[in-house]
């Protein structure tokens, strides 16, 4: 049985294969974007299907119509299978067991305190509709200034309009976190006095991400180190189909991650797809947690985990190891 969350990570898995030719790029879209319109919406496909109706999905169209419709009459996609053949994508028997459903929170998110397009109110109720009992706000640090990034000033009133937006939420905690810069030498964008007070910490590497791998292996192991914080953000800053992100030594780093109990983070925008299912299957056998989140700038964002838990899936990620599907945040 085919349901529109499992279609959704069918359709933004041959978008993520697509992305990565060069002539499929336009197709690629299509293929995300219909993934996010049916993990938004969550159509009864069957029905639709019945009807001889999915084209009346939004963003589906006949070719697309065509691959839903082999999904929901055989459970799988040929296309898909033939996809994964012709990018020599592994033939997996392992892959993990993970249901949306049991997804409690995700833990990072933006508003427009810094480059997200929405409220912090608007992030919070997009956040419950999707049914979740936590959500991150975490936005940028200040050396990000082309989003007006957040230094200790603005993140304390930050936190008053959060103590405000709390008690307009029923059932869903927001965390006050950051998406602190790793800088060139691996020191954090904030100091350590205003981390400490922060529920969670996510030290992302942004700029200068073609670094001599020695510098940047340093730097990662530096931030890794930082006793504030909690996750890696985007770990190689990829854009697949356009930036190919940072090499470093990712086994040494890992392995750190893995000892001061970091976790690593599958971003989960179709844009970055980073940590990629090979890389965190790597992450994985070498004992790393992992968050698996949106990143979202706007509310309707926060669908892009629905749609590509598959990521985590194909990686072979025991729920165990994934701290969104943990009852709490941390
Ligand atoms: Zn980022
Ligand atoms: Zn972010």
């Amino acid at each position: 049985m085919v349901d529109a969350i499992a279609a959704a990570q069918a359709l933004s898995e041959i978008g993520y294969l697509l992305r990565q030719q060069e002539k499929e790029r336009f197709r690629a879209k299509a293929f995300s974007m219909a993934s996010w319109s049916i993990a938004l919406q969550r159509p009864d496909l069957a029905a639709l299907q019945r009807s001889e109706a999915l084209t009346s999905i939004e963003g589906v169209g006949e070719g697309i119509a065509r691959v839903l419709s082999d999904l929901i009459k055989n459970g799988e996609s040929r296309y898909l299978n033939r996809l994964r053949e012709q990018m020599e994508q592994p033939a997996r028997n392992d892959e993990s067991d993970l249901d949306f459903a049991e997804y409690r929170g995700d833990i990072h998110s933006h508003t427009d305190w810094s480059d997200g397009r929405a409220t912090m109110l608007e992030m919070a109720e997009g956040a419950r509709a999707m049914g979740y009992t936590y959500v991150g706000i975490t936005d940028h640090s200040p050396r990000i200034t082309v989003v007006h990034g957040l230094n200790a000033e603005r993140l304390v009133a930050q936190s008053q309009q959060m103590a405000e937006v709390q008690r307009q939420v029923d059932g869903l905690t927001l965390l006050q976190g950051i998406e602190v810069d790793i800088l060139e030498d691996g020191a954090l964008d904030l100091p350590d006095a205003v981390l400490e007070i922060l529920d969670v910490v996510i030290a992302s590497p942004h700029v200068k991400l073609r670094q001599e791998p020695a510098a940047m292996t340093e730097r990662m192991m530096r931030a890794v180190a930082n006793r504030h914080v909690d996750v890696i953000g985007h770990p190689t800053g990829r854009r697949p189909g356009s930036r190919e992100g940072a090499t470093y030594d990712f086994e040494t780093v890992f392995k750190e991650a893995a000892k001061q109990g970091v976790a690593l983070e599958i971003d989960c925008d179709p844009a970055r797809m980073d940590l990629s299912p090979e890389m965190a299957r790597l992450a994985c056998e070498l004992g790393c947690d992992f968050v698996v989140d949106a990143d979202a700038h706007a509310p309707t964002e926060f669908a892009y985990v629905p749609m590509a838990l598959w990521m985590a899936r194909r990686a072979g990620i025991p729920k165990e190891r994934i701290r969104n599907f943990w009852p709490e945040w941390n």
